[in-house]
């Protein structure tokens, strides 16, 4: 499994531009050859989260990314994967403090 984002044409970061009652324009690539996504796309309401949620947010979308959207070792559910490769790398799972 190839982890490296920047030589990786499927990926991408996009910032979510919905707005209510007009929807979005978030551009995404098609599913990769391994099937999955590698698109990460951030609310900017993130910028009114602390610190520490908007970092680990981030580092879980990223885990995802890096993991193709599957399990880590042996962790098969692809959230609990997605938070131990985030709390690997730095950033523990936070409490949900969406504004
Ligand atoms: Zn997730």
């Amino acid at each position: 499994m190839k982890s490296n984002f920047l030589a990786d044409t499927y990926f991408r970061i996009s910032l979510d531009d919905c707005e209510p009652g007009k929807g979005r324009t978030v551009v995404m690539p098609l599913l990769g050859p391994s099937g999955t996504s590698r698109c990460i796309v951030l609310k900017p309401r993130l910028e009114q989260c602390s610190h520490e949620f908007s970092c680990y947010i981030i580092a879980h979308e990223f885990a995802h990314a890096h993991l193709h959207n599957g399990g880590w070792g042996e962790i098969t559910d692809r959230e609990d994967a997605a938070d131990a490769l985030a709390q690997h790398w730095g950033f523990p799972k936070q409490p949900f403090e969406w504004i």
